[in-house]
C-alpha cells in the first residue's frame, strides 16, 4: 500500500472540501471495498477522507412511511431497528443478510451505494423503493443514480449524507446469495405501492436494473402466476467463473416469483 494523508473531518462539508483539494482523494467509510482495493492496489488515494466522526451521517429515522438512514449507518443497525423492521421489514431483512458480522458492523449503506458493487444489496432496495439519495449538493431520485458499473451519477467531491425512503405497502427482497462472500449471485427486490409495482435486480448485471415486463405484469396482477412466461434477456447479463448469464437470467425469475409468492 502506498503512503498516504489520512484526514479526519468533524462535518461533511469540510469531507467535500478536504476532496476538492486532494490530488487523489477517497472518502473512507466502513472500508469493507476501499481497504481491500488499496490493497490489491487497485487505487492508490494520496488523501484519505474518514468519515467517521461525522455524527450528523449516522443513524435512522422514521416518520411515518418514510425512512432516512444516514449514510454512515452501518448494516448490522439498519437490521437492527425497531421502527425499520416495522415500517420497512423488508429493508431490514437485506440488511441483515449482508455479508458477515464482521461486514455488517463496519459497511455503511452510504458506502455501499457510493461503491456501485455490481453484486450489492442495497442498490435494489434503492431503485425498487424510488428513494432519493441525498448528498452534500443535491436529492438525487434513485433512477438517476446508478450508472454503470461500480460508476453513480456522484460528482467528485460528493459526499452521500442519507438515503430517504418511503415504505412500500409491501416488499421482498429475495438473493440467491454467493456461498463464499455472501454477496448477491442474483437479487431481486419487489415493491407494491398500490397498484404499482416496481422490480430491481442487482448482482445479474453490470448495474442495478429495473424489469418493466415483470413490473407491467405485476402491476395488473400481484402474483407469481403473474410471470409465467416471462424470461429475461441474456445478452447484457454477467458471466463469471461462476455462474452464466442464462443461468443468472432463470434465477431472476425464480426469485421475483418466491418473492412475490411470500407477500402476495
Ligand atoms: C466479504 C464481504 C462480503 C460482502 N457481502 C456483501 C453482500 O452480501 N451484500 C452487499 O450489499 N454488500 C456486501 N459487501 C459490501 C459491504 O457491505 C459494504 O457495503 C461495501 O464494502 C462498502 O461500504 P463501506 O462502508 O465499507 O465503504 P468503503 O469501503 O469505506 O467505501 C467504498 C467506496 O465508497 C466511497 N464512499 C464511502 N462513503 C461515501 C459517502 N458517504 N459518500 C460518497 N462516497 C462514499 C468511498 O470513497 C469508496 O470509493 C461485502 C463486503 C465484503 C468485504
Amino acid at each position: 500500500m502506498k503512503n498516504f494523508n489520512y484526514h479526519r473531518p468533524s462535518d461533511a462539508g469540510a469531507a467535500s472540501s478536504l476532496v476538492a483539494k486532494s490530488e487523489e482523494p477517497r472518502l473512507l467509510a466502513g472500508g469493507m471495498s476501499l481497504l481491500p482495493s488499496m490493497k490489491l492496489r487497485l487505487v492508490a488515494p494520496t488523501d484519505i477522507v474518514d468519515l467517521g466522526d461525522i455524527a450528523a451521517l449516522k443513524g435512522i429515522k422514521v416518520e411515518g412511511k418514510e425512512v432516512f438512514i444516514g449514510a454512515m449507518t452501518c448494516h448490522a443497525d439498519v437490521a437492527a431497528n425497531a421502527d425499520v423492521k416495522r415500517v420497512l421489514p423488508a429493508l431490514a431483512e437485506l440488511a441483515d443478510g449482508i455479508g458477515d458480522p464482521a461486514v455488517r458492523y463496519r459497511g455503511t449503506i452510504g458506502g455501499s451505494i457510493a461503491n456501485a458493487d455490481p453484486a450489492a444489496c442495497y442498490p435494489s432496495a434503492v431503485v425498487a423503493l424510488d428513494a432519493t439519495v441525498e448528498t452534500t449538493k443535491r436529492k438525487i431520485p434513485a433512477d438517476q443514480f446508478f450508472v454503470g458499473l461500480f460508476t453513480t451519477a456522484l460528482e467528485p467531491g460528493e459526499v452521500v449524507t442519507g438515503v430517504r425512503f418511503k415504505a412500500p405497502d409491501k416488499a421482498k427482497y429475495m438473493k440467491l446469495r454467493h456461498p463464499a462472500s455472501g454477496f448477491a449471485v442474483v437479487g431481486v427486490m419487489i415493491a407494491k405501492y398500490g397498484s404499482t409495482v416496481r422490480v430491481a435486480v442487482t448482482g445479474a448485471g453490470p448495474s442495478v436494473f429495473r424489469v418493466p415486463a415483470m413490473e407491467k405484469a405485476l402491476s395488473a396482477n400481484f402474483s407469481a402466476k403473474a410471470l409465467d412466461g416471462i424470461t429475461l434477456p441474456h445478452a447484457d447479463l454477467m458471466t463469471d467463473i461462476h455462474f452464466s448469464a442464462e443461468y443468472r437470467a432463470n434465477a431472476v425469475v425464480v426469485m421475483a416469483k418466491r418473492g412475490v409468492a411470500a407477500i402476495a
